[in-house]
């Protein structure tokens, strides 16, 4: 079946038509600039590359300038919109509600509009897409795929704040953690090429390292711990936002600076992290070439990163009772040389040692531990959209056995 997978940004929408059973991309693209002017950029297979600036008012608009870039005689990749089988929307926050993909009903539309007050800034715009495809293409399913559903099978212990509980009871003040999709692809993964797929003992500890950065411990296929929390904010710093800081300082800045809440929340979000650190740059790639140059701020915020995902590395290790590989992803993970090095250096005592040479590997799933490692090391790139595709199919299919 030909999935059509959507990530619906503010003011941006990425898209990308995946062939389900043979895991074949047929087109991936990006629009931007949704709402002011709107911009896409269309990447079909075998095909030309293409770009334009194409007005854009609502997300509406941006879905239907995809839809007709993936049908064009030129740049397209199917004859006829008949050819997409089902659109797999990435949901960011399912609350406590979806544990599990679900399809798209009313009730579910409903349920996702529920959990607006967790995640204000994503699941508005997670709507609006689904919403905008549903205009567009009125009878073809639509299945919405939480970043939040993964970590579901956190116990208790892991995902209470020590908060007075009628918080988690009356409001759902609770861990819920985020990457989902991305955690499912890369654990199973690291499960065949350790050749220990659907082994409950088997534990990992998964490092989704990008512009927004996560851990997860996942024993047994399953997620027990991660870092994020009620919002993506919490754990590691990341490219802007800063991650987990004494909560005190907010109240000390508001009054120093006479801020208040929002504008406080949103330099915690969008001026801290390893960008706020460094003063340079959130790109890893421009933080490592100010450092080689000599800047040492920049060498600072790489080191404060790397060591906070050491800590995430012994402190789930202790959650888990041990681990058996560390698995990177993320653009960092699958690319930063520097970041790994630092983050896995000293964690010897553990069991985990890297290969001096694959150390430098980029992009391309490897085992880069060294032989006699106890505590194997693994780079996966990660691919959510598949993981979408193939959990979008397959309620589709089931849907359409039961109608049958
Ligand atoms: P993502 O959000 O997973 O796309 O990751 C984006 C981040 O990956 C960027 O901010 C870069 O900092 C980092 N990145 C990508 N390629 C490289 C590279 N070759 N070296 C270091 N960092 C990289």
């Amino acid at each position: 079946m030909n999935v059509l997978v959507i990530n619906a940004g503010s003011s941006s929408l990425k898209y990308q038509l995946l062939n389900s059973k043979t895991q074949d991309v047929l087109a991936k693209g990006l629009c931007e600039r949704i709402g002011i002017d709107g911009h896409i950029k269309h990447s079909p297979t075998g095909k030309p590359y293409y770009e334009a600036f194409t007005n854009m008012p609502t997300h509406a608009e941006a879905i239907q300038a995809a839809l007709e870039l993936l049908v064009d005689p030129e740049y397209g990749v199917i004859s006829s919109i008949s050819e997409i089988g089902a659109v797999g929307h990435r949901v960011l926050h399912g609350g406590e509600k979806f544990t599990a993909p679900s399809l798209v009903t009313n009730e579910v539309m409903e349920a996702i509009h529920d959990c607006i007050h967790l995640g204000p800034l994503h699941n508005p715009n997670n709507i609006i897409g689904i919403l905008a495809c549903q205009q567009v293409m009125p009878d073809v399913p639509m299945v919405a795929v939480f970043d939040t559903a993964f970590h579901q099978t956190m116990p208790p212990r892991a995902y209470t704040y020590a908060l007075p509980y009628k918080f988690y009871e009356e409001d759902r003040v609770r861990r819920y953690g985020f990457h989902g999709s991305s955690y499912i692809y890369v654990s199973q993964r690291a499960a065949a090429m350790l050749g220990r797929e659907n082994d409950p003992n088997l534990k990992l500890i998964c490092c989704h390292l990008g512009n927004g950065s996560s851990i997860a411990a996942v024993q047994g296929g399953k997620s027990v711990d991660t870092s994020m929390g009620l919002t993506p904010l919490e754990g590691l710093p990341m490219g802007t936002r800063s991650g987990s800081i004494d909560p005190g300082i907010m109240e000390y800045l508001m009054y120093r600076r006479n801020l208040d809440i929002h504008e406080i929340l949103d330099i915690m979000n969008k001026e801290s992290g390893v960008l706020g650190i460094s003063g340079v740059s959130s790109d890893f790639r421009d933080l490592e070439e100010a450092a080689d140059q000599g800047n040492e701020r920049a060498r600072l915020a790489i080191e404060c990163f790397a060591y906070s995902v050491k800590k995430y590395i012994g402190s789930f290790a202790a959650s888990m009772g041990g681990v058996d590989a560390v698995v990177l992803t993320g653009g960092i993970g699958e690319n930063s040389t520097a970041v790994r090095k630092a983050a896995l250096s000293g964690l010897e005592f553990l069991g985990v040692k890297l290969d001096a040479e694959k150390l430098n590997t980029r992009g391309k799933e490897l085992d880069i531990s060294a032989p006699d490692a106890t505590v194997k090391t693994l780079i996966v790139p990660t691919n959510e959209e598949l993981v979408i595709a193939i959990a979008t199919t397959k309620i589709v299919e089931e849907m359409q056995g039961k109608q049958a």
